[in-house]
Order: C-alpha cells, then sequence, then structure tokens
C-alpha cells in the first residue's frame, strides 16, 4: 500500500480520533448491557429463591403443628371414650387398667401440649425471618427497576450519541484520503478505539515501545504514515 502523501492528515486524524475513541468505550458500554442485566437479574433470582426456600420451611413446620394438633384431638377424644367407660367397667382390677390407660394417655397429650407450644415459637421465628425477607426483596424490586430503567435511559442517551459522532466523525474523515482512513480504521477497530499514538521522547505513547532514530525522524516529517512496529498504531510527533 503507498502511503505517501503531503498534507495535514495527522492532525485530521486527531479529531477523529478523540471522537473514535468516545464512540469506541459508549459501543462497549452498550455492548455489555445485556450482561449487566442478566446479572441484576440473577441476583435478584437467586434472593427470590432463598425467600421460597424460608416459606417452605415455614410451611413445613405448620404442617408439623396440623399433624401435632390432629394427634392431640385424637388422644383427647380416646380419653373421653376411656372416660366414659370407666362407669361401665365391672371389676377392680379392670376399672385400674383402665385408670391406668387413662394416665398414659394424659401424660402423651402433655408431651404432645408441649411440643406444640415449642413449635409455636419456631413457628413464629420462621414467620418473622420470612416476612424480613419479603421485606427486603420488596426493597431490592424498587432498586432493580429503578437500575434497569437508568440502564435503559443511559443506554439511549449513548446510541444518540454514538449517531451525532458518527456523523462528526465521517465529515471530518472525508477531508482524509480513503485509503488512509481505510488504515485508520482498520486499527481503530483492532486496537481498543485507538489508532494513534503520540512520539513520546523516543518511545511510543501508548505501548512505551523504543521507536528507532530513523522511524523518529520520518514521523516528525509526518510526510506518510509511520506505524509503531510493536503496538501498530499510527506514531504522529506533538506538534503535527
Ligand atoms: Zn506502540
Amino acid at each position: 500500500m503507498d502511503t505517501s502523501f503531503k498534507g495535514t492528515f495527522i492532525s485530521t486524524l486527531k479529531q477523529a480520533q478523540v471522537l473514535d475513541k468516545e464512540i469506541y468505550d459508549l459501543s462497549a458500554m452498550v455492548e455489555n448491557i445485556p450482561k449487566e442485566l442478566n446479572a441484576l437479574n440473577e441476583d435478584f433470582r437467586i434472593r427470590k429463591a432463598t425467600l421460597e426456600s424460608l416459606t417452605q420451611e415455614l410451611r413445613a413446620l405448620q404442617l408439623k403443628h396440623k399433624e401435632l394438633d390432629n394427634d392431640l384431638k385424637a388422644r383427647e377424644a380416646n380419653v373421653t371414650k376411656l372416660d366414659a367407660q370407666l362407669s361401665q367397667v365391672k371389676t377392680n382390677k379392670e376399672y385400674a387398667a383402665l385408670q391406668q390407660e387413662i394416665r398414659a394417655l394424659k401424660a402423651d397429650i402433655s408431651l404432645v401440649e408441649e411440643k406444640i407450644i415449642l413449635l409455636f415459637d419456631e413457628i413464629d421465628a420462621q414467620q418473622a425471618k420470612v416476612n424480613l425477607e419479603k421485606e427486603r426483596l420488596n426493597q431490592e424490586e424498587a432498586v432493580l427497576t429503578r437500575k434497569k430503567k437508568e440502564i435503559e435511559e443511559q443506554k439511549a442517551k449513548s446510541l444518540e450519541r454514538i449517531k451525532d459522532l458518527t456523523t462528526q466523525r465521517a465529515d471530518i474523515l472525508k477531508q482524509v484520503d480513503r485509503e488512509i482512513v481505510n488504515r485508520y480504521e482498520s486499527i481503530v477497530k483492532h486496537k481498543d478505539g485507538l489508532a494513534l499514538s503520540p512520539l513520546q521522547d523516543e518511545n511510543c505513547g501508548v505501548c512505551q515501545m523504543t521507536i528507532r532514530p530513523q522511524v523518529q525522524n520520518e514521523v516528525r516529517l509526518a510526510g506518510r504514515l509511520v506505524f509503531c512496529e510493536s503496538c501498530g498504531r499510527i506514531l504522529y510527533a506533538d506538534n503535527a
């Protein structure tokens, strides 16, 4: 490729570079938005799963309570039934056996009642956990909705800005030879939006590689495109 020419292409490319860097950074930000949204949604999903598992634990405790309650009622019914039988037994031995049975049942009933009381405490504590988590989730949902809205607004603004910058850069680059523009654009694309590098003392201002004296001279003459042999960017002298 013949890159010899005369003119002030470097100062024009420098103007374009400012715009292209901004376009590159904004585009990278816009491209990253789906990932950002996924991460936010995933955080929220995990939070939601936490609430669901706490709620399930609560339901299990409530079910256990219902079972104990049924058990209690059955034993109480049994006591009532046996109490009624007491008046009908014929022998002292039968009477004593029945009384023994009733005492045992009543002791069991006391144990079940104790379990129920302990379970009530557990249910209360679990219900408090569920309520707290629900409150947190509601707050996080509000934050999530707000963040998503901000991101969408930011995206719209960025796309609008990219459109403006793209028009501006096209106008600027009209002044430069097409072949140079192609070369410049290819570097912008492959080098993180930065195609130009200033010569700083003897080094490439971007990658810091030392530039050979002859190449330095060519950069200062600015008669043609000169590339950094290390990072491939277009070198320019700060007076260009
Ligand atoms: Zn370099």
